[in-house]
């Protein structure tokens, strides 16, 4: 999959126009002569991917980024936002979002039981 880069700081975006509207935003100085990339990834069936969120810090801490995390170890979209809310509960939406957590992993109960993966 491809996606939208911008190549002042690198934020990733799903559409050129996301990226057009952020550098305007932020980089209104640069924005003249700021490229636009084009980055390969393998990431929107994780659910990470969203317009104009790319990678904020709560993503980003520790030596790897969550969504390398979840490509890397080949987690579906429900293992993918498991992790995903796991990681970011404390910096961003608190307790809601381990209950977001856990209706994924309740939804991932349910399926594994349902292909006999459950024990
Ligand atoms: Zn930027």
């Amino acid at each position: 999959m491809r996606v939208a880069e911008c190549d002042i700081c690198k934020h990733k975006f799903m559409t050129i126009e996301s990226v057009r509207a952020h550098i305007k935003e932020k980089h209104p100085r640069e924005a003249q002569m700021a490229r636009i990339n084009f980055v390969d990834i393998n990431a929107i069936h994780t659910g990470l991917m969203k317009t104009d969120i790319s990678a904020p810090s709560y993503y980003t801490s520790g030596s790897i980024e969550t969504w390398d995390f979840i490509i890397d170890k080949h987690l579906d979209f429900l293992e993918g936002n498991i992790v995903k809310y796991v990681v970011r509960w404390k910096e961003k939406n608190g307790v809601e979002d381990l209950k977001k957590a856990r209706v994924y992993l309740d939804k991932l109960i349910k399926e594994a039981e349902k292909v006999g993966d459950g024990s």
